[in-house]
């Protein structure tokens, strides 16, 4: 038994000191700096330096149709728990991705082009500061005296408003009475120990680099509209009818699709609890991101699976009667919320729970607890993006990656995911899927942009 051991030493001993004569690898100036201040440690994880800015935020936004527009009000508390003195923060202002004479990386047609987001007012510790717009990002800068000292936290209370727009970008108006509504408040910036502040402006393509915050947020909407977000839902006892929660109760529990909100009940009504007020009220603990949807005429299935010893995950989609293969989503994005904590990676869904809604047209997104997924001409191509967009709750929410400076690697870890849950439990994976893989590779296989990917 002795001479493996001595062989396997031998190949580390030649490996290690090949690697301190030649160190071949290149290390961008911005991660040296983390490995210099020693709050990341050489194989790259966080040593006891290593710190995180955080953020509460407590919104109330409020719904409204024809015009569609979101209202909101925002109190967020700021917390440094960085070293640094810091004397501006960033808001991320996202909607105004949509607005006309904005800088994208794509054209779009004039039907879902906005005004952007107005903001009406800020104040920081009760006075309005100097701001200034760049990209997507509303620098605030902070006085002399306010300047925030490590460990120190600001109060900051905003208000804007945004016409809701056509669901052009990963989120919108998909009918006159259906929304899924993300990038909704003005979000906190990251400030980290690598490039400091993130001031990559939000051009349609990549979007998310967040750190972790609580939120306590009350949602508004039109008479009849129902509501799924990411977080728990603090008052469903007052929004649902008996009938709605027993059915809640039964789905978080069931091993098999359960139907919440039925085609009849559309009709004949009864959704709703006696004190019903119109307003929804969730929270959230940890999560890097806050989003909703709302219809009043989607369909509604639920499910649960257990992920680990006493704990299981309430699944859940919601679409359009009629929505092609659709009534299978929540089993099938249960399977996958299994197939990841269990088989691969492993490690179990981190979240009590996920919603897909069907956004009907064009590809999927990912948000903490929440999916907002195209309707497929296939039943594989519907399975195929449930399992990818889930896969995201990994990469980037998980492990709060930098998907706008490292896109690949999310988007990389999703596909492989959602590809081996497909693969392994024996589905077809859509030829269409794999073929255009291909094609966009073979776009760039060989050229300049060929080279490794974190180049
Ligand atoms: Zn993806």
């Amino acid at each position: 038994m002795k001479k493996p051991t001595i062989i396997i030493l031998t190949i580390l001993n030649v490996l290690v000191s090949f690697g301190q004569k030649y160190d071949y690898s290149y290390i961008p100036r911005e991660y040296n700096r983390a490995y210099t201040t020693g709050t990341r440690g050489n194989d790259g994880r966080p040593t006891d330096l290593y710190w995180q800015i955080r953020a509460s935020y407590v919104l109330k936004v409020e719904v409204t149709t024809s015009p569609n527009s979101l209202k909101g009000e925002g109190f967020i508390t700021y917390y440094n728990n960085s070293p640094d003195t810091l004397n501006a923060f960033i808001l991320k202002i996202l909607q105004d991705v949509q607005k006309k004479g904005y800088s994208r990386d794509f054209d779009l047609a004039p039907e879902f082009i906005t005004d952007g987001v107005l903001i009406h007012s800020i104040t920081v510790e009760g006075v309005k500061p100097r701001t200034v717009m760049r990209g997507s990002n509303l620098i605030v800068v902070l006085s002399r005296d306010r300047w925030l000292p490590p460990g120190g936290k600001l109060k900051i209370d905003i208000s804007w408003t945004y016409e809701i727009p056509r669901h052009a970008i990963r989120n919108g108006a998909y009918s006159d009475s259906s929304f899924f509504i993300g990038y909704l408040y003005p979000q906190l910036a990251v400030y980290d120990d690598i490039q400091g502040w993130d001031q990559d402006s939000y051009t349609g393509r990549t979007e998310t680099y967040n750190d972790l915050a609580d939120y306590q947020i009350e949602i508004k909407v039109p008479e009849g509209y129902l509501v799924w977000a990411t977080g728990k839902h603090e008052n469903e006892e007052v929004v649902y009818s008996k009938i709605i929660l027993d059915r809640i109760a039964k789905s978080r529990m069931s091993d098999n699709t359960i139907s919440i909100v039925t085609p009849g009940d559309l009709s004949s009504g009864g959704l709703f609890g006696k004190e019903y007020e119109r307003i929804w009220k969730f929270t959230a603990e940890d999560v890097p991101d806050f989003a909703f949807a709302t219809s009043n005429y989607y369909l509604w299935d639920a499910i649960s699976v257990g992920v680990e010893p006493g704990r299981r995950i309430w699944v859940n989609a919601v679409y359009p009667h009629g929505a092609g293969g659709f009534d299978r989503v929540a089993g099938k994005a249960g399977e996958s919320i299994s197939f990841f904590s269990i088989i691969f990676p492993g490690i179990p869904y981190p979240w009590g729970k996920h919603i897909t809604y069907n956004g009907m047209v064009g590809g999927g997104m990912e948000y903490p607890m929440m999916a907002n997924n195209a309707e497929m001409a296939v039943d594989e191509g519907n399975i195929e993006i449930t399992a990818h967009e889930i896969a995201h709750t990994y990469l980037p929410f998980y492990t709060l990656i930098n998907e706008r400076r490292q896109e690949w690697l999310d988007e990389g870890w999703a596909k492989l995911m959602g590809e081996l849950f497909a693969e392994t439990k024996g589905y077809p994976r859509s030829s269409r899927n794999v073929l255009n893989s291909i094609g966009i590779y073979n776009q760039f296989a060989g050229s300049f942009y060929d080279t490794p990917l974190i180049i």
